[in-house]
């Protein structure tokens, strides 16, 4: 195992994988079959897929081949594999066209989309930022970036009009400035997660739960109930502020200011950056939870909805038909908007 991905292990199982809580039986419940469950550290976090009402050799072989597909899209969108294509762009001088697979291109302009929409509060071009604050390093860091580093970055990134990501005809791709580089963590998992849930499906299971740390995705049901999931209290690591009790193909994806953070004089910096501010997003909320059709769209609405905050985030969903957000603020009082699935949620 790469050093990287060891300690990055050590995350998922302490920091990461714990927005959602799976939550097998409800008070009172009779004990049904149980799922299949198999747990493996991909992408930065502990990824679990349970399946359900499928023989055990047929099921072993499809989360096998899930697996395998989401390991794939890391290979290939991840900026810490130093052979991915992604690290490809964001190693090579600034301004050439290059050719990547066809599938970075549509992730990459389905985040392009999300980011114009939002007005620039999702962007997939913050590499360079993402790493000055070096939440993926090791170890973790624990102070902010120095001031004069961040102020670089921000007078480099001001010189480069637009999200200084260009796509041309036959898959080619550009950044098109030093302060801009591919980091797609606010996305890649989502399409991984996605695809995943394909190849289970292609492998004849109808009812499975694919729980990536902030990414769930489900389908069917667990013998004919609800698969039912907790949202965990993001101030509290054993506390449940929602519960859902979901069925048929649902996406459903969390980001949070208690991923990955460090507190350091008694302020709190964690992972979701907003790029205008150059640090860790302030928009007064601590959790976005957002139901959707895919996971895709579900991870990066997360991001985006936290960085935008309450009101601008709404007005952004609405722009996405069927997509419904539970959102924490900051004082702990929630708001949901009214298709979200919630048997149970209570304000922290
Ligand atoms: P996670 O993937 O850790 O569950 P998110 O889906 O909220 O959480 O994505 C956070 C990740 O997205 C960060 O680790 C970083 O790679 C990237 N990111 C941070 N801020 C932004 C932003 N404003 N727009 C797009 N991506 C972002
Ligand atoms: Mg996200």
């Amino acid at each position: 195992m790469k050093p990287w991905t060891r300690w990055l292990g050590w995350l998922g199982l302490f920091g990461l994988g714990m927005l959602f809580l799976l939550v097998s039986r409800l008070p009172g419940e009779p004990e049904a079959e149980p799922p299949l469950l198999e747990t493996r550290l991909l992408m930065g976090t502990l990824v679990s897929i349970s399946t359900w009402g499928v023989e055990e050799k047929q099921a072993e072989a499809a989360m096998e081949q899930a697996f395998a597909e989401m390991s794939r899209i890391e290979g290939m969108m991840s900026r810490f594999i130093p052979t991915s294509p992604v690290s490809g762009l964001n190693d090579a001088p600034r301004g050439a066209f290059h050719t990547v697979p066809a599938e970075l291109i549509s992730v990459v302009s389905k985040g392009l989309e999300i980011g114009q929409l939002s007005g620039g509060a999702f962007d997939i071009g913050l590499g360079p930022l993402s790493d000055l604050w070096g939440f993926s390093r090791e170890p973790p860091p624990e102070t902010p970036p120095a001031p004069d580093a961040l102020k670089k970055w921000r007078e480099e990134r001001d010189r480069t009009p637009g999200p200084g990501i260009e796509l041309a005809s036959d898959n080619r791709l550009r950044l098109t400035g030093p302060a801009i580089g591919l980091d797609l963590g606010g996305i890649a998992k989502g399409y991984a997660v996605e695809r995943a849930m394909e190849m289970l499906r292609q492998a004849g299971v109808v009812n499975a739960l694919i729980n990536a740390g902030g990414d769930m995705r489900i389908a069917g049901s667990k013998g004919g109930k609800p698969w039912h999931i907790g949202l965990r209290d993001p101030r509290k690591p054993d506390g449940v502020v929602a519960v859902m009790d979901l069925t048929g193909s649902k996406a459903l994806a969390t980001s949070g200011d208690y991923e990955r953070f460090f507190m350091a004089d008694g302020v709190r910096y964690h992972h979701i950056l907003d790029p205008k501010q150059g640090g860790s997003s302030r928009s007064g909320l601590m959790a976005v939870s957002i139901q959707a059709a895919d996971s895709l769209t579900a991870d990066a609405l997360s991001t985006a909805v936290f960085v935008l905050g309450e009101s601008a985030g709404l007005a952004l969903l609405q722009q996405f038909p069927g997509c419904e957000a539970l959102l924490i603020r900051e004082d702990g009082q929630m708001v949901q908007t009214p298709g979200f699935v919630a048997t149970r949620s209570k304000t922290p």
